[in-house]
């Protein structure tokens, strides 16, 4: 980073970030722009689930659960509100935290529903985050590859016609447009390493040829499930207010230490913000906290405290733990925090790169 940075008056977000630009009346683009978010509407979703408990499968709904709030409340909407039958999986990373798991725990007894554990070889799922991370400075890949893997796969496999994700509107940007999840990229960083092998890449992949547009055919067809992103569906609680509606009703837990507990499911994520911060001026909570503030959901003074308090905590002695799993020293570390922005973005593969293209033209 060169020069100061600018910081937006509204928002936390500054000049720095990809994307970032403050006017002369010192406001982000994102808050000069932004509209309240209007959900789609629960009648729209009704007619989605309906239309798939028609269908009369075993299963009207896959679920991924990982423990966080986001996951364990579209678990509480599936079964509690919308009575659908529904199977859970969870990918195991191997950075799951207790209290995530205890939560998972609960959840699943609390509503009644079958539960999957996916889990890959320890030792191989090892090489693959410590290849990434130490290539690409990016950990949360192959993480996400997993997850969406192992969803695709068993909604083909118990013909569940849709998948309902927890992704919130109020996640949205993370400041970088590095596509750690195109698997065209990620074979070329796992090909750094030697000892990782087009087996083991195609067994962590399971559909090692997919792309947007043959993902996209066999959602139509049916071979896979359907994903819906049911918190765009319905008006949304604040973080707060979700918190407080699972500990009532799914015996959910969260962590003391912490006002603001979107990831504490991932041991790993406080590393990833570390590195974030150095690569790209921002951890994730900085939109985050930035989105919430828009939303009204807290005050600036309120996030700003947040964000110090996470800053004080992004400290290299913090993540001793997690880089002793890595077999990373502080030195590797930070390495890592220089590795430049879009490194490998040259291997993004070409379907993806114009269907993602196309993507973006039909929605505006
Ligand atoms: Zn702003």
């Amino acid at each position: 980073m060169t020069s100061t940075p600018h910081t937006c008056t509204q928002c936390l977000l500054h000049d720095q970030l990809e994307g970032v630009q403050i006017n002369d009346k010192g406001i982000c683009n994102h808050c000069a722009d932004y509209k309240h978010f209007t959900p789609v509407g629960e009648s729209h979703l009704i007619q989605i689930l309906e239309k798939a408990k028609r269908k009369q499968k075993v299963y009207d709904a896959l679920v991924p659960l990982s423990g966080g709030k986001d996951s364990t409340y579209v678990l509480y909407l599936a079964r509690q509100r919308y009575q659908l039958n529904v199977l859970t999986y969870t990918f195991d990373n191997g950075f799951m935290s207790e209290l995530a798991k205890s939560n998972i725990e609960k959840a699943v007894n609390k509503t009644g529903v079958d539960h999957i554990w996916v889990r890959h070889d320890p030792q191989m799922i090892h090489q693959m985050y410590r290849t990434t991370l130490l290539k690409s400075g990016e950990i949360c890949g192959i993480c996400g590859v997993g997850i969406e893997r192992s969803m695709l796969k068993l909604s083909e496999a118990y013909q569940i016609p849709l998948i309902l994700l927890g992704h919130s509107p109020t996640e949205a940007n993370s400041f970088t447009s590095e596509n750690i999840y195109d698997q065209a990229r990620l074979k070329a960083i796992l090909r750094t390493n030697k000892s990782i092998n087009e087996g083991m890449v195609n067994r962590f992949l399971i559909y090692p040829n997919l792309n947007f547009i043959s993902s996209y055919i066999y959602t139509l067809m049916g071979k896979f499930g359907k994903k819906i992103n049911l918190l765009y569906y319905l008006p949304l609680p604040s973080d707060h207010e979700i918190g407080v509606l699972l500990k009532q009703e799914m015996d959910w837990s969260e962590p003391q230490d912490s006002q603001y507990t979107r990831h504490f499911d991932c041991h790993a994520e406080p590393l990833t913000n570390y590195v974030r911060q150095h690569r790209f001026g921002a951890a994730r909570r900085l939109p985050q906290l930035s989105n919430m503030i828009r939303n009204k959901e807290i005050s600036r003074e309120e996030a700003l405290k947040i964000y110090e308090q996470d800053q004080a905590f992004l400290q290299p002695k913090n993540f001793e733990k997690v880089l002793s799993e890595l077999d990373l020293k502080i030195e590797d570390l930070e390495k890592i925090t220089q590795i430049p922005q879009q490194v490998f973005s040259k291997e993004v593969s070409q379907t993806n790169r114009i269907f993602a293209i196309a993507r973006r033209w039909v929605k505006k």
